[in-house]
């Protein structure tokens, strides 16, 4: 891979408010003529795109993003959390979206030296990390809906702090009955940018009734828990785990997958199917709803303190985070960062 180097390099931030600040360097590979041009693909300094008008992303948002961690000790140790399986979910959105497949391995090796060459950029305090973000986006120069014929493949890194640096706060999630953000056949299942821009109005709804975040029903039934805004979700009702299964308009969420090969693991009842509204609700009343918390990159484990639907607040427990979210927080975040022993081989140290 070529590296094209700069001379003059940024100071290392100190802010590091999440998404606000990025590195020295980006990986570029382009698409064009039939096939990605893995020949010219290059980590360059970090600069902005040049983009026709008539750039059909802009109009038909044909594009798609990942999300993880590089995690760096003390000892300058760097790792990376369960990345192929980012790479194989960026496949499978690119799929969704018409976008050609890029190999997997290329991918990942591109982000793994991109990490490497920009590894002092990873803050070292407990809970901070650097933030990987690739995506993809047509490029054709043209209007009209149809599969671009030209992409731009990036991968660019921004340092975030401690997502609780001033201890856990439980959110609340406003249960969404009118706005849908996916449905069956859609594309809730991938991450894709449209997904995003579909949510934003009920986000926007919800914060004003004074509400952290949406949590969205199934589309057909209007009945069944699906996920929060960027979160799966998970429900512990008489001291059993239960999250939504996936089922077409679910994003597979890597955290998701781990909380529950972790919990199986260690002797906990996971069940993966349909939770509705009701079934929550009724928890609540009867003192039988333990917890709730969201799992995803940016928080790793989320507390949910409270929730709002069809006009009443219901309380989670007592309102304060739960022992089992506690425990998933601090074993993932403890094999994420080495302190805990990786037994699923979900680490991959890279420095
Ligand atoms: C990214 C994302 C998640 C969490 O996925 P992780 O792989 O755990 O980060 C959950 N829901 C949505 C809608 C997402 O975009």
């Amino acid at each position: 891979m070529k590296i094209i180097k700069c001379k003059e390099l940024k100071d290392k931030h100190t802010d590091l408010k999440f998404g606000k600040n990025f590195t020295d360097y980006m990986f570029m590979m382009e698409y064009h003529d039939g096939a990605w041009d893995y020949e010219n693909a290059c980590i360059k300094p970090y600069e902005p795109f040049v983009l026709d008008p008539s750039t059909s992303v802009f109009h038909y948002g044909q594009a798609v993003f990942e999300g993880l961690k590089a995690y760096r000790n003390e000892a300058g140790e760097v790792r990376l959390f369960r990345p192929m399986e980012n790479m194989k979910r960026m496949l499978d959105s690119c799929w969704r979206v018409c976008i050609p497949q890029i190999d997997p391995q290329f991918a990942h090796d591109a982000l793994v030296e991109l990490v490497k060459l920009e590894k002092d950029w990873i803050p070292t305090a407990p809970g901070t990390s650097l933030y990987i973000r690739p995506f993809v986006i047509a490029v054709d120069r043209a209007l009209g809906v149809h599969a671009a014929k030209n992409y731009i493949f990036a991968i660019i890194l921004s340092p975030v702090g401690a997502y609780y640096a001033h201890g856990f706060a439980p959110v609340s999630l406003y249960v969404e009955e009118h706005y849908k953000r996916a449905c069956k056949g859609g594309t809730g299942h991938y991450k894709v940018a449209v997904n995003y821009a579909a949510s934003i109005l009920a986000s926007e709804e919800a914060e004003k009734r004074g509400y952290d975040q949406t949590l969205w029903l199934d589309a057909q039934e209007n009945k069944y828990m699906e996920e929060v805004g960027s979160m799966n979700i998970f429900f512990v009702i008489s001291g059993v785990v239960v999250t939504p299964m996936l089922a077409g308009s679910i994003l597979p969420g890597i955290t998701r997958k781990s909380t529950i090969e972790l919990l199986k693991a260690r002797g906990y009842t996971v069940e993966e199917r349909r939770v509705s509204v009701d079934e929550v609700v009724k928890a609540a009343e009867d003192g039988t709803l333990n917890e709730i918390f969201g799992t995803g990159t940016a928080a790793v484990v989320s507390p949910v303190g409270s929730f709002g639907y069809n006009g009443k607040d219901y309380t989670v427990g007592d309102g304060q985070m739960g022992k089992i979210t506690k425990y998933v927080y601090d074993e993932l975040t403890g094999i994420q960062t080495g302190v805990k022993p990786d037994e699923f081989g979900w680490v991959e140290r890279i420095v």
